[in-house]
């Protein structure tokens, strides 16, 4: 069987949730019995958002395979659980560049190079790559931000040419859209999904499943309006209302019908889907027994999308555990507008420094680091926040003032965190330089962290450019630091611990991207059952 197209559109307003939707379809495809794979089609310029601020696109995930991604990716792998590549995420800036490196190479013979039909020719060839390689029953292709913007119009165009050339029952539309609610008259209004809808027909393309996101119930009458303004079948508009948890919209989506209605459009089998383990994760989820309080301490930390990854491992661990895990956000430069953060901190059961780049805020992260060394609260560094416990060891426990990572002083003596050669000649040339992507990751016998994975080899995902520098590994160790993870091939640092705190770990990869709702990573769930213990 050729693979079904399952395209999802937005519309009305960005930040709709579209990724969720898709992600939530393909777990209830899934659990029908239907394999299914996710793309993200992308529509700004950067080739990928790896050299992006944070506050402009939350977080980067990051592939198995080194890609870094859209974040929506990283929900695409925690709903349906599978490992994506860098073929699941293609952005404009890819579409051109690869677009005008083949017409370089003379590869259009003379002819005008345009946005139809060549830019749209290399988005086709991507999605049917997907298709072509993977193979699924299904394949969901997310389209970013809104219809009626002007970067997305040649995906919306590439769509709409993939349809006219497939079988008549291989692909479905969706548009997720909001039914805003004025609270001067008391109504939720249909208009603005009228008219986006007009806009994606202007274009040729009919949604075939309407999804409205709501903050109220839509009426049967409500309903009917858009189905009959918007050309659909009554039964293909979904509700989709605010969920208490982003794990309970697979189950409310399905409650309303949006996987048989997909189904039905797609000729597939709607089969009974079997979610008694999501339904579970989601009951431990809801009914937590005890809770604990995680403070992460980071420089973005206003939104929280620049984490996302590492508060839904946190989740993840609490799940594992029973517990809801609550997140404390603290600023990294306004721990330092103090002399110590033990306010800032008081009543915290956990500390978390996550990845970062950059000089700013690193004195702040210092001291949360140091406030729970001292103090025997659990400590989980992730890539720079392992860096910062290295630095704050040689600081404090070695009494080398001056240590550093020589991302943040190049001058000093003591540069514990440092380039290794190959990484030297690429601070011109940042985009998509760093160690990318998944490494293996030898654990030492007798160690937590070997403890923790219950094996002694593992394989977690990178970003990042400086490393411990081993140069300095002995001092280290005579002083009660034990490395217990490897890089075995090129001799890195991947784990640090203290054996003499209750749970004091960092790890120069990223645990959280590997983790998911239903098989959090260990060491998340072991960081949480350390802060409950040191609770008690
Ligand atoms: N800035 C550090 C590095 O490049 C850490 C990166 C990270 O935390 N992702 O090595």
């Amino acid at each position: 069987m050729e693979s079904k197209l399952i395209f999802v559109t937005g519309g009305v307003v960005s930040s709709l949730g579209k990724g969720i939707t898709a992600a939530a379809l393909g777990r209830l495809l899934k659990s029908r019995g239907y394999s299914v794979s996710i793309m993200k089609l992308d529509p700004y310029l950067n080739v990928d958002p790896g050299t992006m601020n944070p506050y402009q696109h939350g977080e980067v995930f990051v592939t198995d395979d080194g890609a870094e991604t859209d974040l929506d990716i990283g929900h695409y792998e925690r709903f349906i659980n599978e490992e994506l590549t860098r073929l699941n995420n293609t952005t404009s800036g890819q579409i051109y560049s690869a677009v005008i490196e083949r017409e370089r190479r003379g590869g259009y013979q003379g002819g005008t190079v345009q946005v139809i039909p060549h830019i749209t020719e290399e988005i086709k060839h991507r999605i049917t790559k997907v298709m072509k390689k993977l193979r699924p029953d299904a394949l969901i292709v997310e389209i970013g931000g809104t219809v009626g913007d002007i970067e997305s119009q040649p995906f919306l165009e590439a769509i709409r040419q993939l349809k006219s050339q497939c079988e008549p029952m291989q692909c479905c539309f969706i548009h997720v859209t909001l039914i805003p609610y004025l609270s001067a008259s008391g109504e939720l209004k249909t208009k603005p999904t009228q008219h986006s809808v007009k806009e994606l027909q202007s274009i040729g393309i009919q949604p075939d499943v309407i999804v409205c996101r709501s903050d109220y119930p839509l009426s049967r009458s409500i309903k009917a309006k858009i189905a009959l303004f918007c050309n659909t079948a009554e039964e293909c508009v979904i509700e989709n209302l605010n969920a208490g948890s982003l794990y309970e919209v697979p189950l409310m989506l399905e409650e309303k019908g949006l996987c048989t209605a997909v189904c039905k459009k797609l000729g597939l089998d709607p089969r009974t889907p079997d979610l008694t383990e999501w339904r579970a994760m989601v009951d431990r989820e809801l009914n937590p027994e005890t809770e604990c309080t995680v403070a992460i301490v980071g420089k973005y930390v206003e939104l929280h999308d620049a984490y996302l990854s590492v508060a839904e491992a946190l989740k993840h661990g609490g799940f594992a555990n029973r517990a809801r895990v609550n997140l404390r956000w603290l600023g990294a430069e306004d721990l330092e507008k103090g002399s110590d953060c033990s306010g800032a901190l008081e009543g915290v059961d956990a500390i978390l420094v996550p990845g970062g780049f950059g000089e700013r805020g690193i004195k702040g992260k210092i001291m949360a680091c140091r406030y729970a060394r001292e103090n025997n609260i659990p400590y989980f560094g992730i890539c720079l926040g392992m860096q910062i416990a290295v630095i704050e060891f040689a600081q404090d426990v070695l009494g080398w003032e001056d240590a550093q990572s020589t991302e943040f002083d190049f001058s000093t003596k003591h540069p514990v965190i440092d380039l290794m050669a190959d990484q030297v000649n690429n601070l011109e040339r940042i985009g998509g330089t760093l160690r990318l992507g998944s490494y293996t990751c030898r654990l030492e016998e007798g160690t937590l962290a070997a403890s923790i994975y219950g094996c002694f080899e593992t394989h977690e995902r990178h970003r990042h450019r400086y490393e411990f520098n081993n140069e300095f590994e002995a001092d280290f160790r005579d002083a009660g630091m034990v490395f217990s993870g490897w890089n075995p091939r090129r001799g890195l640092a991947e784990i640090i611990e203290l054996p003499s705190h209750p749970w004091f770990v960092g790890v120069q990869f990223h645990p959280e991207f590997t983790s998911r709702p239903d098989e959090p990573n260990p060491l998340f769930a072991s960081f949480i059952e350390a802060a409950l213990k040191g609770k008690e």
